[in-house]
């Protein structure tokens, strides 16, 4: 059944502390989002992180760009907790990171973890010493740290020295072998170095993100094997609609299958008037198809054929999954272990009451040459008939009476 749990063994790592979250160490593995807002605008932060927490973000991540950036983050981090929104805030910087940390305390301290980019920290000697300053006010802040390599801004010191050292060696690797090692290279040198300035292993996350789906798979088998450092996972720039969604879910179920990966974020580009809650339904329905992990129940519904009479049950399932993932913020905590519930919704009876009888509550609406008439099953057993022209209100209601009766507090269920 699809929603067996996923008991493969993970990979070990060492569990690293964001705020009240836990990524790695055997955690769950754990959704985070990012917001596409000016992060100076205070108001439309505020509104986002909120609405991305509300969808199921454990973290949200924000660029730190500037300095008008560097001073927000104290009020939108004052703004969400006002409103009951403590999902951790991680401050994404790149370029000037080192002296809006130094300038600005009280952003340090309302984030709870820094992202670095090493290969847009500085060129040269600043490099280094603007990567030291980060790092030791991550260790006066007690903040864990994300060293995230990027296909895209690959640091090109380490490229170029890799480069020169496979052309003199008597056996050159191709150069694609050579830029994934790069890659890997960058992310371990750079959390070496943070260890030597005093960073515990246990407060460094990597990430190299390419936006190749082979390449992903490629360097990250390779970080793996290099150390116990928890893992961030996402195919970076992955694009729009559904070859965004499809890319991601290729690359990430791989790795995750493979044991590889504590956190992940879906890097979707939004349709224009797009929510940018997408991602984080994209990341939970990944950990969910997959057993890892359940957020919000599932609707089964098959995909329609000349068997289907009308539109009729496309529109029910529709309006099902939306309602299920509507309501879970209050459900949550009113219904525990409603995330598992599976329901279907089909369109005939060649596959409707198979279907219907391993969901916890099923319908199969009549196909082409049935009777009008659609048996709902609840836990496996057929409950009922349903006829006439309300068959969806009326499954809509039995959905709500099955979610009160078996994950209603002080139903003993
Ligand atoms: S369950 Fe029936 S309507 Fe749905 S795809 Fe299968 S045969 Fe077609």
């Amino acid at each position: 059944m699809s929603h067996t749990p996923n008991t493969l063994q993970r990979r070990q790592t060492l569990p690293v502390t964001v705020g009240s979250v836990t990524i790695g160490g055997g955690a769950p593995i754990v959704v985070q989002s990012m917001t596409n807002t000016d992060t100076a605008d205070i108001a439309a932060t505020v509104h986002q992180v909120a609405e991305l927490a509300r969808a199921g973000s454990e973290m949200v991540r924000l660029t730190v760009n500037h300095e008008s950036a560097a001073k927000a983050v104290p009020a939108i981090r004052e703004a969400l907790d006002a409103q009951g929104c403590h999902v951790p805030l991680v401050g994404d910087f790149h370029f000037n990171g080192h002296r809006l940390l130094t300038d600005y305390p009280e952003c340090a301290l309302a984030l709870a973890k820094y992202r670095i980019n090493p290969g847009n920290v500085g060129k040269g000697e600043k490099k280094d010493s603007q990567f030291a300053t980060m790092i030791e006010l991550a260790c006066r802040y007690d903040r864990p740290v994300r060293i995230g390599v990027n296909w895209g801004s690959l640091d090109q010191e380490v490229v170029a020295r890799m480069m020169d050292e496979n052309a003199r060696s008597s056996q050159p690797k191709d150069s694609e072998q050579i830029m994934y090692e790069a890659m890997v290279e960058s992310a371990i040198s750079s959390a070496e170095r943070a260890e030597q300035l005093g960073l515990s292993r246990d407060h460094i996350i990597l990430s190299c993100k390419m936006s190749g789906v082979q390449d992903l798979i490629q360097v990250y088998r390779m970080l793996a094997a290099r150390g116990n450092y928890a893992l961030h996972l996402g195919l970076t720039e992955a694009g729009m609609g559904s070859k965004g969604i499809v890319a991601s879910t290729a690359a990430l179920s791989v790795l995750l299958q493979e044991g590889i990966g504590d956190t992940i974020r879906v890097s979707l580009t939004p349709e224009p008037g797009e929510s940018r809650t997408r991602e984080v339904v994209v990341a939970q329905e990944i950990l969910q198809s997959m057993g890892f992990r359940s957020f919000a129940p599932m609707v089964t519904a098959c995909p329609g054929c000349g068997r289907t009479t009308s539109d009729t049950f496309q529109h029910l399932a529709k309006d099902i999954q939306t309602y299920l993932r509507e309501q879970m913020p209050v459900w949550r905590g009113q219904y525990p272990g409603i995330e598992t519930m599976q329901v279907a919704v089909m369109g005939c009876v060649v596959n409707g009451p198979g279907e219907s009888k391993h969901a916890n509550i099923g319908i199969s609406l009549p196909g082409s040459g049935e009777r009008p008439a659609a048996p709902v099953y609840v836990d496996g057993e057929k409950v009922a008939t349903l006829k006439g022209e309300g068959i969806a209100e009326q499954f809509k209601r039995m959905v709500d009476e099955y979610i009160e009766t078996r994950y209603g507090r002080g139903t003993g269920a």
